[in-house]
């Protein structure tokens, strides 16, 4: 026997073990179903938070469940090396410039820090234990890949082209969000609102028709010269008289029509207000729905244009404040108050997003919302709420999706146009283009066969790619994809269900038609240990690695099921509590070393006794159970019974009470049924560390192995067996605990005898063993129900 001590360094080797050996490499060939799991690529330059540790950890659960009931799963790694993370990073770094930098040293740079930081995420994957169908990158199905690879990059060129000829991708010039932070255009997915105080100002506008001066609040002043309406509520009695009328603007005299709308609301400012196309969100959605051509006064660079006349060249706060200083002078402003009011912020770097005019390419998806809706529908969700958040952004979408980008660390829009006779050139489908830096296949234009050809210099968005993933791991276009084309699971954050969840539905609907994920799992967040979100600047973040390296891989597993389901709840990450799950470990591995030290007597038979029966019955329960949760992502319920089951009915009450059977020392038994509760143990031992396996496959692998003899990874889940018992584990438990309570509150040891004890009839058929275990001289049965000591 060698189980010695349970320590947290046993679990290396098998980890090690599974790696190297390619236990879990994804057999194509093999006529298993397929359940695939289509995982978030974490960003390669960032370490892996508790949050990706913990999801990752559910996931792989997940998998090694699957394989169990004979799936054969696609279980890949996937990494995110595209877009503004690589890029800012490497502008820090090298302090480099994307306007100052050439584009070709800008690229090399980015792929420095990329050679720098591959590595440190597999690692910390292995640390835990992710049972990913490969740690290489290669191309064969499941194995790691890389988002900038050129086969990925293929991919999402092939996405690009395939809805440019379907129409679904066009060119148009609109009001887009700038981020002069990330200096791109960002998706309205993208934005985020942070509350900001700024001054609202009461300016005098003129009425042309009658010459009225009539007050207007802004907190912009300077867009009075991107100004095409003025509005009011059509409830305020105060300016019915205007509408129709037009208002002319001081310093610009640019003269726009007063109409009403609801969008103006009576009680905020004067309740007229001045429609902007480079103001807030709602003046972009309502010059859109009103066709009014925008006037854009705000250069990329942040300065006012020509529109601004006299304020030309000044940037925007600058300008703001010398158009309220001339407006003063003119005694034209009337009212100026602080207030806080939401401003729109980019998602990633936080800095207050502009309106633009500018060029770029867009997919198709306000004709498509009712259909994605459908196709929500047909996903299973395994929390309603999350639906919620899918269809909620549904609902607000108001847009075609931007998906051209001014960027350079990411994948080319596979275009090229022809300076001569405006010939748009299509890309090849079957390789990786860098329009930036070569020519098209054909060299020249196919129309007017010009040499005179530009490439197209954006890259796609981010969300382009990695919207792409399930499409690739399923190798889309490959016989394979045509048998698969719907993935198992979309695992991921509530935060990105408006960017990743919705452009991968969206996108594989435009591609394929149909739905894209089988079932859908919105994990919640892990809050630091006072229930506060995690960050940098607060100083609460928990490193994984340093938990991992202090208590293991399956205490943290063990502890990330025990919390409760991720996709119902946020939890608070414990450190104690982690640590206390290696307790769990450890009680596992001691009665497993207790129970093998029993060994039947094979001259005889095997009699199991109702008692025996009932913890039969009761591990086979807990079987069913577990296979019903797990089948539903829930590991929470049979995990925390698992663990009562462990500590309480196996280690508390069961085995005390066939102890004595199991030594038979003074022969008070009989040899069959001692060799029943040895066989008892072992039985429901073996179910048990079944049940647990997904969780902690490290330490149930090395106790299967060296008290069944078995390899864990060649048993299925276990067969759930009928066993008939006249009594419950309960009732068990009741008996237990009622007479070493008695014991104890009358100072009697607990091996010490006690005179006479009086149990309901239905216990008589397991008196052998409760009148040795608590060493009982006179025990009786009655009729009642109570138990009398
Ligand atoms: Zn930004
Ligand atoms: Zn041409």
């Amino acid at each position: 026997m060698a189980l010695e001590n349970w320590n947290k360094d046993l679990e290396k080797e098998i980890i090690e073990f599974e790696i190297k050996n390619k236990l879990f490499k994804f057999r194509e060939a093999e006529e298993k179903e397929v359940f695939s799991i289509d995982t978030p690529p974490p960003y390669l330059n960032r370490p892996i938070h508790i949050g990706q540790a913990t999801t990752y950890a559910i996931m792989d659960m997940i998998a090694r469940y699957r394989r169990k009931k004979n799936y054969n799963v696609i279980f890949p790694l996937g990494l995110d090396r595209n877009g503004l993370p690589i890029e800012m990073e490497a502008e820090k770094k090298y302090n480099m410039n994307i306007l100052t930098t050439p584009r070709e040293e800008y690229v090399d740079k980015c792929r420095e820090i990329l050679i720098e930081y591959s590595g440190e995420t597999q690692s910390s994957f292995r640390k835990i234990g992710i049972s990913f169908n490969s740690y290489e990158v290669n191309e064969e199905i499941g194995s790691v890949y890389e988002t900038d690879s050129p086969k990925y990059r293929q991919l999402t060129q092939k996405t690009f082209l395939q809805l440019y000829k379907k129409g679904l991708i066009y060119e148009d010039e609109k009001v887009v969000n700038y981020c002069p932070g990330c200096k791109t255009t960002i998706a309205d997915s993208e934005i985020d609102y942070k509350e900001t105080e700024s001054s609202f100002n009461t300016i005098l506008f003129t009425v042309k028709e009658t010459g009225e001066k009539i007050p207007i609040a802004t907190t912009r002043p300077e867009l009075m010269c991107s100004i095409g309406m003025v509005i009011f509520n059509p409830e305020d009695e105060r300016w019915k008289n205007l509408d129709g009328k037009t208002a002319v603007t001081p310093l610009f005299n640019i003269e726009v029509p007063i109409k009403a709308h609801t969008l103006a609301k009576q009680d905020k400012g004067t309740g007229l207000v001045m429609m902007c196309s480079a103001g807030d969100y709602s003046d972009i959605r309502f010059f859109r729905e009103h066709g009014i051509k925008p006037i854009i006064s705000i250069n990329i660079d942040g300065t006012m244009n020509s529109n601004a006349k006299e304020f030309e060249g000044l940037r925007v706060k600058k300008a703001r404040a010398q158009i309220i200083e001339t407006l003063k002078e003119k005694g034209l402003v009337t009212e100026e108050k602080k207030i806080q009011h939401k401003v729109p912020i980019c998602e990633r770097s936080k800095d207050e997003v502009e309106f633009i005019a500018q060029s770029e390419y867009y997919l198709k998806q306000l004709d498509y919302l009712e259909d994605v809706k459908k196709i929500g529908n047909q996903m299973n969700f395994t929390n309603p709420a999350s639906k919620k958040i899918f269809d909620d952004w549904l609902n607000t979408v108001s847009t075609d999706w931007p998906i051209s980008r001014r960027r350079y660390y990411a994948t080319e829009v596979p275009l090229w146009y022809c300076k001569d006779c405006g010939e748009v050139i299509l890309g090849s489908e079957d390789k990786y283009q860098q329009p930036w830096k070569e020519l098209p296949e054909t060299k020249t234009c196919p129309k007017c066969s010009s040499e005179n050809i530009e490439g197209d210099k954006r890259v796609l968005d981010t969300w382009f790619d990695s919207s792409n993933t399930p499409l690739y791991i399923h190798h889309f276009g490959s016989d394979f994809f045509n048998k698969h084309p719907v993935c198992s699971l979309r695992p991921q954050g509530k935060e990105i269900v408006r960017t990743w969840l919705y452009y991968t539905v969206l996108k594989a609907y435009l591609m394929n038609g149909g739905v894209i994920f089988k079932d859908v799992y919105i994990h919640q967040h892990i809050l630091d240990g006072k229930g506060f979100k995690m960050s940098k600047s607060k100083g609460n973040i928990i490193d994984p690695q340093k938990i991992l390296d202090s208590y293991g891989a399956e205490s943290f597993r063990l502890w990330a099921v025990t919390e409760g389901n991720l996709d119902q709840k946020d939890f608070m990450c414990s450190e104690q509590n982690i640590k206390a799950e290696q307790k769990t470990l450890n009680k596992l591995w001691n009665v497993s070393k207790f129970i093998t030290q029993f060994k039947k007597n094979d001259s005889v038979k095997t009699k199991f006794t109702e008692l025996d029966l009932t913890l039969k019955k009761e591990i086979n329960e807990l079987v069913k159970l577990a296979d019903r949760d797990y089948n539903r992502y829930n590991f929470h319920i049979p995990i925390v019974k698992a663990k009562y089951f462990l500590n309480n009915t196996l280690s508390s009450n069961y085995l005390e009470l066939v102890k004595s059977r199991c030594y038979n020392g003074e022969g008070k038994f009989k040899e069959e049924e001692k060799n029943g509760a040895i066989e008892t143990l072992r039985y429901a031992l073996e179910k048990l560390l079944y049940i647990l396996y997904p969780v902690i496959p490290f330490t149930t692998n090395i106790i299967v192995k060296e008290i069944y003899g078995k390899d864990i990874n060649e048993i299925p889940f276990p067969e759930i067996e009928d066993f008939v018992s006249k009594f419950t584990i309960e009732d068990i438990e009741t008996l237990n605990n009622s007479i070493w309570k008695y014991k104890k509150n009358n100072n009697i040891s607990l091996k010490d005898s006690i005179e006479k004890v009086v149990l309901p009839l239905k216990y008589e058929i397991i008196k052998d063993d409760i009148k040795v275990t608590h060493n009982i001289v006179n025990l009786e049965f009655g009729e009642g129900e109570e138990i009398i000591i």
